[in-house]
């Protein structure tokens, strides 16, 4: 697996990296693996500090950190130092809560003195995207660092510089060098890595593919697992919104990160009574977004993260056409340098074209028309994947009605599905994975909820 950063905005190679060999691959779990035994006799107030002093440094390095995620996958300066923010956020909400969350708790019971202790299991194998470079690491490692567990790392192949970064962060917090360690490593040495006994959970981030991949090799060797996969969430505008307001809000939440978000809305079902007018207002909206230097603060849509994504969503495009799609708005590979992509709206998408249940991993959305309230729900759970989703409505009482039927992990009621905020939990069900990240109770994704009871 070749570990190179490749600016999408130039097509520039700007750097490429060693991959480890297995020797260092044995070197790095012997190291985790012993700090698994001294953490476990160790409070998890102990390592507060450390993880405050993270959340410290990522605000002190903002600028730094940013540029290193615009050079490896093309992301716009400013959603770059809004995520090392939130990255930033995430270890700061676990350094203050983390003692809290994992607290023994007592058992209502006529068995005897009885709690649960939340104990750390052992090294956790994490295997992460690309497309939030610091945000889904902070996701996995703070949570985990809390808990007492080392983590060993597997970054996306195509941002190594924010792979070595965010490792630089952890070791000059002065946290132990074994807490985070960065593996320049292979899909096969993966699965060795999962089959060591050290290794007692497996967290992955990414596509459906590689999540079946993945959870196949955690399942063979019996370690427990989290999948975050992908997703087709909805945008379900009802007919009562303000047009023009819920356009701007559908075309953020499908174009920002180059639509390059597991929780993007990528199909919209909107109510039939206000389709022609959203239509409108939609396009208007996406006329809006200008692909250019990701540097400049006045670009609002960024390039795809590589040459390879934009052949496979321009791919998907053309075949959704040939199976009977219509090109409502942009389509196709602007002319210009860099990995962009036209934002894009399909509609006329029936259940035999193969974009009905397909991921497009960047900015094109999908129309759908829905006859109301019940019809819109019927699409929307007509998906194999099980993300997020969102409602937009001036009546939060229909809403809310409607959001206890979409078969998702999250809805959000008039606004994107968040990333946003460290202390809601995300996660999705059916092909969008299991388990649950970030709240209160990712934090216990791989602890041993052991129960201690002093028979009466
Ligand atoms: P991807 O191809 O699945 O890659 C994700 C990670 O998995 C990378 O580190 C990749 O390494 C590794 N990987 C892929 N196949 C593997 C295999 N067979 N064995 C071991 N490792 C493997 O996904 P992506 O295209 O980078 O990311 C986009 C996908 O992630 C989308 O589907 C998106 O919806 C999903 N996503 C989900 C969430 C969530 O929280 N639910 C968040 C963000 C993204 P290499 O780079 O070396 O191949």
């Amino acid at each position: 697996m070749a570990y190179v950063t490749t600016y999408p905005y130039t097509n520039e190679v700007l750097k490429e990296y060693k991959s480890m060999s297995d020797e260092d691959v044995q070197k790095a779990l012997d190291k985790a693996g012993k700090l698994y035994q001294e953490w476990k006799n160790k409070p998890v107030a102990s390592r507060k500090y450390y993880l405050e002093n993270v959340a410290d440094l990522m605000l002190n390095n903002c600028d730094s950190l940013a540029k290193t995620i615009v050079k490896d996958m093309g992301k716009l300066y400013t959603e770059a130092v809004a995520e090392v923010k939130l990255s930033a956020s995430i270890a700061k909400y676990y350094a203050e809560n983390g003692e809290k969350f994992l607290a023994p708790k007592p058992l209502l019971t006529s068995a005897g003195n009885s709690w649960i202790e939340n104990n750390p299991v052992g090294v956790v194998m994490c295997v992460e995207p690309w497309n939030f470079p610091y945000y889904q690491l902070m996701r996995v490692f703070a949570t985990n660092f809390m808990a007492g567990n080392p983590v060993m790392v597997k970054h996306a192949s195509n941002c190594p510089g924010c792979a070595l970064a965010f490792e630089k962060i952890i070791k000059e917090s002065g946290a132990p060098e074994a807490a985070y360690q960065n593996l320049f490593v292979s899909h096969e040495q993966i699965a060795d890595i999962i089959a060591d006994k050290r290794v007692q959970g497996v967290a992955l981030t990414g596509s459906e593919k590689a999540g079946t991949h993945i959870a196949a090799e955690a399942g063979k060797n019996l370690k427990k697992s989290t999948m975050e996969l992908g997703g087709n969430d909805v945008m379900v505008v009802l007919d009562d919104v303000d047009i023009k307001k819920a356009a701007k809000l559908a075309a953020y939440a499908r174009l920002w990160n180059a639509g390059q978000v597991c929780v993007s809305s990528k199909r919209y079902i909107v109510e039939q009574s206000i389709a022609d007018k959203f239509m409108t207002a939609l396009k208007a909206e996406f006329a809006k977004y200008q692909p250019g230097d990701p540097m400049d603060e006045n670009t609002t849509l960024a390039p795809l993260s590589s040459k390879g994504a934009q052949t496979k969503l321009d791919q998907q495009v053309q075949n959704a056409v040939k199976n009977g799609a219509k090109i409502e708005y942009g389509g196709g590979i602007p002319d210009m340098h860099g990995d962009f992509y036209n934002p894009t709206i399909l509609s006329n998408i029936s259940k035999d074209n193969p974009a009905y249940y397909e991921e497009f991993f960047g900015p094109v959305a999908q129309f759908y028309v829905a006859k109301d309230d019940a019809d819109a729900v019927r699409i929307a759970n007509d998906s194999n994947y099980g993300l997020g989703g969102s409602i937009v409505s001036k009546n939060h009482e229909r809403a809310s009605k409607m959001a206890s039927k979409i078969d998702t992990g999250m809805v959000f009621i008039n606004g994107i599905t968040q990333v946003a905020y460290p202390e809601l939990p995300f996660g999705g069900i059916k092909r969008s994975g299991y388990g649950r990240e970030l709240g209160p109770d990712g934090i216990k994704s791989f602890v041993n909820q052991k129960l201690i009871s002093i028979t009466k």
